[in-house]
């Protein structure tokens, strides 16, 4: 089988014959009937993996270590599930592939197909027009096809890990309620705030960009007639000077893709400083919360301001977006660059590596492809710890490149002093332009570094 491998550079920094190797081995499968694949058996059949966090990087994780014939189990802090928190992705077309590696195959269509990408102004003029196919979905959908692959015996909810002891000879994850486990490889998927991170590279720290954004979704029944012929096939964005509106289509409630009902995606980047920031997280009994603020708890005043601000500056159609969004959720947009991902037999993909400003779009597709560049290097090298440093070396790579590339496109949005000169707004036709032609496109990384 190995002889099949063809190397080449994959869009992400990885290598091409993970697919082709992936492929495969589901043809093995089909055949034999067995979970445990041909490739990695020779060396992982007795393995044993434990992933922190079961959102889209854990389960990436487990279902690819799985085909790679590892036993693996998944522990996720939360009770609950988790896929009513989604919003809106861009499903960049190597999604397709990545889920297809992680074993799953025919799914229909990803998402909504959107092929226009326009520019409003304040008026609701139309100042741009671009054509730009892209398929958009929600991040439950996404969410949904991996737990649905991963059997439930695998997946413990309500389980949070508290430290990994390291002092024996693999590593032991120990959790909340007591009880801890050991495995040959503890992979932290456990997201921007990793308790995994924390504990091994707590020289990593999250930097607050200067802006928020404001992100909800909107039943595609609940748009006035105007204004779903004009934007909701659309992706649309809106530039207010030193702020940007972004909006497009994704599935409905439950995965629907039937037009009529499906939802809209709105987010709007506002700059706020350290201090604007702490004045939107103070719920109505003063409470100032520390990292989100749950939407019920938003105060009137805060949304009022919002419903007035978008009147002022945005397009008619996106300020009815917002008063269509009386729970639109704050999110205080984060950078987070690691300078380590593994040690040892301990390694930490997806947000809990890097975390970077969402105009790029390749959080997802990001974590599936720091999982793939990991189960080869588990494949190939001769222990778990050189393989997690050969992880570590291609995927802070490509963690810094998209980093990079995410702060230059988010720059514009920072928080300015009162006085200083207004940043780029729809009246620099140059700015304008580079924001709809780039944003959520990760071609940049098809390019050389
Ligand atoms: C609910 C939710 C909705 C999201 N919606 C979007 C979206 O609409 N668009 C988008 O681009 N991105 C979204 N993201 C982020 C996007 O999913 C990520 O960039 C990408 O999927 C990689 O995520 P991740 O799995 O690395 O981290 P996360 O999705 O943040 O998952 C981390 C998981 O680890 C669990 N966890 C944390 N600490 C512990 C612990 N100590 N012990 C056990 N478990 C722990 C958390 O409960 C969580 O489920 C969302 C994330 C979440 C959690």
């Amino acid at each position: 089988m190995r002889g099949i491998i063809v190397r080449r550079r994959l869009h992400y920094g990885i290598t091409r014959h993970v697919i082709t190797r992936t492929a495969a081995l589901a043809n093995v499968q089909g055949t034999h009937n067995g979970m445990d694949g041909l490739f990695g058996m020779q060396h992982s059949a007795s393995r044993r993996a434990v992933v922190i966090g079961g959102s889209i990087s854990g389960l990436f994780a487990a279902l690819l270590l799985e085909r790679h014939g590892w036993r693996v189990d998944v522990y996720e802090r939360s009770g609950g599930e988790l896929a009513g928190r989604g919003a809106g992705i861009v499903a960049q077309p190597e999604l397709r592939e990545a889920l297809s590696a992680a074993g799953i195959g025919d799914i229909g269509a990803v998402g909504v197909l959107v092929d226009t990408r326009i520019l409003l102004d304040r008026k609701g003029r139309e100042l741009l027009r671009l054509p730009c196919p892209q398929t958009v979905t929600s991040w439950e959908r996404v969410h949904r096809l991996l737990r649905a692959r991963l059997s439930d015996a695998r997946y413990h909810s309500g389980m949070e890990l508290k430290r990994i002891d390291t002092s024996g000879e693999l590593p032991r994850a120990e959790f909340a309620n007591g009880s801890s486990i050991e495995a040959d490889l503890v992979i932290g998927a456990d997201g921007i705030r990793s308790t995994v991170r924390q504990q091994f590279f707590p020289e990593a720290r999250l930097e607050y960009t200067g802006y928020v954004g404001w992100r909800s979704l909107i039943e595609e029944r609940a748009f006035s007639a105007g204004t779903h012929a004009r934007t909701f096939w659309t992706m649309a964005f809106g530039l207010p000077p030193g702020e940007q509106f972004l909006g497009y289509p994704v599935t409905g409630p439950n995965d629907d893709l039937t037009p009529g009902s499906l939802r809209w995606n709105m987010i709007w980047y506002r700059p706020a400083d350290e201090r604007e920031l702490s004045r939107l997280l103070t719920d109505g009994n003063g409470r100032v919360h520390e990292v989100s603020i749950p939407p019920p708890l938003i105060r009137p005043e805060v949304r009022l301001e919002l419903g007035e601000a978008a009147d002022r500056l945005l397009a008619p159609e996106f300020a009815e977006a917002v008063a269509l969004s009386p729970q639109s959720f704050l999110q205080p947009i984060y950078d987070l660059e690691s300078s380590r991902l593994s040690m040892g037999r301990v390694a930490v993909i997806g947000d809990a590596a890097f975390v970077a400003r969402p105009h790029v779009a390749a959080g997802v597709i990001k974590a599936a492809e720091d999982v793939l560049s990991m189960v080869v290097a588990l494949d190939e090298e001769k222990s778990v710890a050189d393989a997690l440093q050969r992880f570590q070396t291609e995927r802070l790579a490509v963690g810094r490149r998209i980093l990079a590339r995410a702060r230059e496109m988010g720059a514009s949005y920072r928080a300015r002093p009162p006085g200083s000169p207004m940043a780029p707004g729809d009246h620099d036709a140059a700015y304008a332009r580079s924001v709809v032609e780039d944003t959520a496109l990760t071609t940049f990384l098809r390019q050389p570094a």
